[in-house]
C-alpha cells in the first residue's frame, strides 16, 4: 500500500517532467504551424534524400517539434516514390508475396467491418 502510493507519485512526477531539449535558439524560416511562433530551438538538421535539407525545430511556446522549412508537396512525392522503388528492389519474391497476402487479408478484414 505504502509502496504503491510512492510509486504512483513517482510516475506522476516523471510523466509531468518536460524532456529537456538541447540546441540553439534560431529564427525560423516558416512560423510554427500550431501557434505561429517565429523562432524556436534547433535540435537537429536532417537531409531528405537529395531533395531538401531541413532543421528540426522545437517550439518552446506550444511544444510542437517539426521540420523547418516543411517539405514541399513535390519533394514529399518524389521522396516517397524513391523510397517505394528502393524497398521494391530489396524485397525478395517470398517477402513480396507475404506482404501482398497480408495486405489482402487486411483489405478483407476492413471491408467486412
Ligand atoms: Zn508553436
Amino acid at each position: 500500500m505504502f509502496l504503491a502510493r510512492i510509486l504512483g507519485k513517482l510516475i506522476i512526477t516523471f510523466t509531468r517532467a518536460k524532456t529537456r531539449k538541447t540546441g540553439s535558439f534560431i529564427k525560423r524560416k516558416e512560423p510554427c504551424s500550431f501557434c505561429g511562433e517565429k523562432s524556436g530551438l534547433k535540435i537537429a538538421e536532417v537531409r531528405y534524400w537529395d531533395l531538401a535539407t531541413c532543421n528540426v525545430i522545437h517550439c518552446e511556446k506550444c511544444e510542437l517539434t517539426q521540420l523547418d522549412p516543411k517539405l514541399s508537396k513535390q519533394a514529399t512525392a518524389t521522396g516517397c516514390t524513391a523510397y517505394y522503388l528502393r524497398e521494391a528492389q530489396r524485397a525478395t519474391a517470398k517477402s513480396e508475396f507475404r506482404n501482398k497476402l497480408r495486405n489482402f487479408r487486411r483489405g478483407i478484414a476492413l471491408a467486412s467491418q
